[in-house]
């Protein structure tokens, strides 16, 4: 079977167990997975399983990833920071759902990997970052001080305080917490000096890891 077609099949599998957002099934529709695993995996490109990548890192479960990106609830206008950029697959679904995207990653080879497909894809609003995402983004350019969505790819012990600082009031994070696999997949969102915490089932991430920066 082509991508094309594999890609098609994920979509019906994804809308088969549950998801309904028609802009997020539209950007799994458009974004050819198989650009961001490495070549020995790519029999599995369109399974919905996370797939091992550089640095011992994962490219998420597709199913996991659409789940965090439902319940962000993007619009057009929204700007998004993401915290483990990793393969860049869930980058690329994010440009197409957001106005842009800062996305931080700790490794550096997976982050410049990411940015060269991203690039080779044309896709034009996304910043990335090197580095430690527990503080948030903190860079002189695009010099955003808070976000209206945030997304966590790595299990985090707690809720990093300097990522709901950087939350917009009525903005939303998704974040699975706790440390060792499965965590918590939690959302938050902001009412005012109020953060209003909900708990999402439980999921496997790799861990976040704090650099200390
Ligand atoms: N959504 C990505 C997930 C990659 S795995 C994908 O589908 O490809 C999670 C990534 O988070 C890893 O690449 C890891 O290096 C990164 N990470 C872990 N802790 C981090 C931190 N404190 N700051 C930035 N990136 C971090």
């Amino acid at each position: 079977m082509r991508f094309e077609d594999l890609r098609q099949r994920l979509v019906a599998e994804l809308c088969l167990l549950g998801i309904n957002s028609e802009p997020v099934l539209a950007a799994f529709a458009k974004i050819p997975r198989e650009l961001y695993i490495l070549p020995q995996y790519m029999e599995y490109a369109y399974s919905n399983q996370p797939l091992p990548i550089d640095a011992g890192q994962t490219i998420s479960q597709p199913m996991m990833i659409a789940i965090m990106l439902e319940q962000l609830a993007l619009e057009d206008q929204h700007h998004v920071l993401e915290i483990g950029t990793g393969s860049g697959y869930q980058t690329a679904l994010l440009s197409e759902l957001a106005k842009d995207v800062c996305s931080i990653e700790r490794i550096e080879s997976l982050s410049l990997k990411a940015q060269k497909v991203l690039k080779s894809e044309n896709i034009k609003n996304v910043y990335f970052r090197i580095g430690d995402g527990y503080q948030g983004w903190q860079k002189a350019y695009p010099p955003y001080k808070s976000f209206d969505r945030i997304i966590v790819s790595a299990g985090a012990p707690a809720i990093p305080k300097g990522l709901t600082n950087q939350l917009a009031d009525g903005g939303i994070m998704v974040i699975p917490v706790g440390y060792h696999s499965p965590q918590i997949l939690t959302k938050i969102i902001r009412k005012g000096d109020e953060l209003l915490i909900s708990k999402h089932g439980a999921c496997a991430f790799v861990p976040m890891i704090e650099d200390g920066e």
